[in-house]
């Protein structure tokens, strides 16, 4: 909530502000409008009582006149003045009062007897009103008031009567003046200062009888029905009321003022009533306009501090995103900001350049330069150097110096500035940036290591994730015949021969799982097909995270070392004259076999080849003959046996036949026997010549003649023995000892 009024604030006080000006003018206002209606009110008022006066004065005048017409009465009763004389009185009296249109006076009978108007002398008005009421009142102070009725020879007239007496007090007649409308008529206009005003006279039963400005069909009109206006507002106990209303006549509001007319000392037995008003829309209408003017600005106002705000709050809204942005950018690139006074000496620093040098902003001397301190030496000596070259020379001030600091550790500062002069071109102050390049010393020197690293020997691939390839060094488009721009963005599938199985795969990637790392001997394959045996060192790089970026595969060429190793396997394990496996391969594949026919319950034989009379032919052809006989023995021996089966040399002129496949002891003696017939064809040596010889073989099978190696090696060698000594260029079976003899001779 506190944090909504926070965001909304000034929109909350432009709209306080906005409503108080708001309220202020409507106030301001309504009082002005108060003051128009009252000031209006007053004057009306005033108006209707100058109307008030003039007519007081008139129907004093009248009064007094028919009082004139009454005193005269017993004269002309009496004959002292003649008809004429009377009538003549009449017409003065007319004379002196225009608003009076007839004086007359009536007999008992309600007949005409005397009037200044001599047409009506006769005429019978006993069904007057005024002469019925004057007749039937018989008071002769009151002054009867008629209601307005329409006269035998003018429009609609009041007729003020008073009623004759004798001197006994009969009833002798009425005397009456009928009043013109005309004459106040003018008197109501000429009390009218605007168009919109009306005023009506009325009489006091509410008959209209003066009606300004004139409005056909309201004269004669009874407006003081119980409903009207001037019902609700007339009290004849009240002299004047004020109200506002819709016209009966107009059908517009108005504004009245309404006076109740009877002077006292008139005796009138009826009132008259005056009731003047004014439009109420054109009395304000003039506050109207004024009114709508000042909303009008008032809109304006709002809707421009509207505008204005929204541009305001625009414009600090971006200042404050743009401060909030610059704040995150130094803070996060860890650049501080400073600012040195040429004049004063000191120097101005944000935050984060305390936090680069390690000081603290509360324990700092006043100049702030104490950091002096942590330079190391020298360095001070060409920061002031650097400083005096920007100044003098417009140097751009671009300088890396090195601190100690507080924790001992060895910063390398990189400062950038620029030089601010004041309004005279005197340069104040220099206004810089200082960075930590440290760590991006550190980087960029580990960096160019990881490159004089990639650019080495053995070739290098490196992919991506999913395995792809990202980049090969030299030593890799040496090696295996890609260009980079071959092998980059494929697989290193590419680089498989075939010569290993998917599970030979499967378990090296199971160990890069677990370990993330593997190496060993591995056979590729260059862009020509060729197959060549590495040895493969697959890396995992991972990121920050700890999830897998990279893999690093470096390759190192070991056809020449595969070579010299397959060499030494040929020298350990084979007779190096004739190429035919020793005495320990013999062993070895004799163990297996063992272990092989034992599992499979078949049998094996063993074949002990002594050549006979060897020596002899080394004594007479020499060593090197002797040597060429033992090679082509040894082929002979080969061509005698199938490929499952081993012949080995295991001695000067010994050879042994390893047979697998052994159905029954015939077979082996059938091989011996075939062997003993190679042996004895004449041997066409390559120096030119040709010898005979013969063997004596000794023959073991598993597992009727030994159940393990060396029991088959020395029964076998008991029957070679046998067969010499049996003497020679023959077979034996072993025997044990005592048992039936069994060989071959030729
Ligand atoms: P016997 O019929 O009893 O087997 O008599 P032998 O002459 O064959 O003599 P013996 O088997 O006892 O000795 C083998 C001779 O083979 C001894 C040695 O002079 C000769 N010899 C051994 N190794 C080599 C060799 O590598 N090259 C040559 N040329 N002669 C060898
Ligand atoms: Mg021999």
């Amino acid at each position: 909530m506190r944090g909504l009024l926070f965001r909304w604030r000034h929109w909350l006080l432009m709209a306080v502000c906005l409503g108080a000006l708001g309220t202020y003018l409507a106030a301001q206002n309504q009082r002005d409008r108060n003051r128009i209606e009252a000031r209006e009110v007053e004057r009306l008022n005033i108006q209707s009582q100058m109307i008030e006066d003039n007519l007081r004065r008139l129907l004093t005048a009248i009064n007094n006149s028919l009082q004139s017409i009454i005193d005269e009465q017993p004269n002309w009763r009496a004959g002292a003045v003649s008809q004429d004389e009377a009538i003549r009185h009449l017409k003065t009296l007319r004379v002196g009062m225009l608003s009076v249109k007839t004086f007359q006076v009536l007999d008992p009978q309600g007949r005409v007897m005397l009037s200044n108007r001599e047409e009506l002398i006769g005429r019978d008005f006993h069904l007057r009103e005024y002469y019925q009421t004057a007749r039937r009142s018989l008071n002769p102070k009151t002054l009867h008031v008629s209601a307005p009725f329409q006269s035998a020879l003018d429009g609609y007239v009041i007729s003020l009567a008073r009623p004759l007496l004798d001197a006994q007090g009969i009833f002798i007649g009425v005397v009456a003046a009928t009043v013109d409308p005309l004459d106040l008529q003018i008197m109501l206009n000429s009390m009218h200062h605007v168009s919109d005003m009306r005023s009506t006279l009325l009489h006091g039963d509410g008959t209209a009888f003066v009606v300004e400005p004139p409005t056909p069909g309201v004269v004669g009109q009874h407006l003081l029905t119980p409903d009207s206006l001037f019902a609700q507002h007339y009290r004849p106990d009240m002299p004047a009321a004020q109200f506002t209303g819709i016209s009966s006549v107009t059908g517009d509001e108005r504004l009245y003022v309404m006076r109740t007319i009877q002077p006292v000392g008139l005796f009138m037995d009826k009132p008259l009533v005056i009731a003047i008003s004014r439009h109420r829309d054109s009395l304000f209408a003039q506050w109207k306009n004024d009114v709508r003017n000042q909303f009008a600005l008032y809109l304006a106002v709002v809707l421009f501090s509207s505008v204005a705000l929204f541009y305001y709050r625009r414009q600090l809204e971006r200042t404050r995103v743009s401060n909030q942005r610059l704040r995150l950018a130094t803070e996060a690139s860890g650049v501080g900001i400073w600012e040195y006074d040429l004049r004063s000496g000191r120097y101005y620093w944000d935050d984060a350049m305390f936090d680069l040098f390690g000081l603290r902003r509360e324990s700092v001397n006043d100049l702030n330069n104490d950091w002096r301190a942590l330079l190391l030496p020298g360095e001070l000596e060409r920061m002031t150097e650097a400083t005096r070259a920007t100044i003098h020379r417009g140097q751009v001030f671009d300088l890396t110096f090195r601190v100690r600091r507080k924790d001992g550790s060895i910063r390398f500062m990189r400062n950038r500035a620029a030089l601010h002069s004041d309004e005279q071109g005197t340069p104040s102050r220099l206004i810089g940036a200082t960075e930590d390049v440290t760590l991006r010393d550190m980087q960029e020197a580990d960096l160019r290591v990881a490159a004089a690293v990639f650019d080495c020997q053995e070739a290098i691939v490196v992919t991506d994730a999913n395995l792809q390839i990202l980049r090969v060094n030299r030593a890799f488009t040496d090696l295996f015949g890609y260009t980079a721009s071959e092998i980059v963005g494929r697989s290193p599938r590419l680089l498989r021969s075939r010569r290993h199985d998917q599970a030979y795969f499967d378990a090296m990637w199971e160990d890069i799982g677990r370990e993330g790392f593997w190496q060993g001997e591995y056979w590729s394959r260059r862009k020509n097909a060729e197959e060549f045996p590495v040895w493969l060192n697959v890396s995992v790089v991972r990121d920050q995270q700890g999830a897998i970026s990279h893999y690093v595969a470096t390759h190192t060429d070991i056809t020449l070392r595969k070579a010299a190793e397959d060499e030494i396997k040929q020298l350990a394990f084979h007779d190096a004259l004739t190429q035919l496996p020793n005495r320990r391969l013999l062993e070895d594949r004799l163990q297996r076999a063992v272990i092989q026919a034992k599992r499979d319950k078949r049998r094996l034989a063993l074949l002990f080849i002594d050549l006979d009379k060897f020596k002899p032919v080394n004594d007479e052809y020499g060593h090197q003959v002797g040597d060429d006989l033992l090679q082509a023995v040894a082929q002979r021996l080969q061509a005698c046996v199938r490929e499952s089966d081993t012949v080995a040399r295991t001695g000067g002129d010994e050879f042994v036949i390893l047979l697998t496949v052994v159905e029954v002891p015939g077979d082996a003696l059938a091989v011996a026997e075939k062997v003993r017939r190679s042996l004895v064809e004449p041997f066409e040596l390559p120096r030119g010549q040709t010898v005979g010889i013969s063997s004596s073989i000794g023959i073991a099978i598993y597992p009727e003649h030994g159940r393990d190696v060396a029991e088959l090696s020395l029964h076998a060698d008991a029957a070679m023995y046998r067969a010499k000594s049996a003497g020679r260029d023959r077979f034996e079976l072993y025997q044990q000892a005592g048992a039936a003899p069994g060989g071959s001779g030729s």
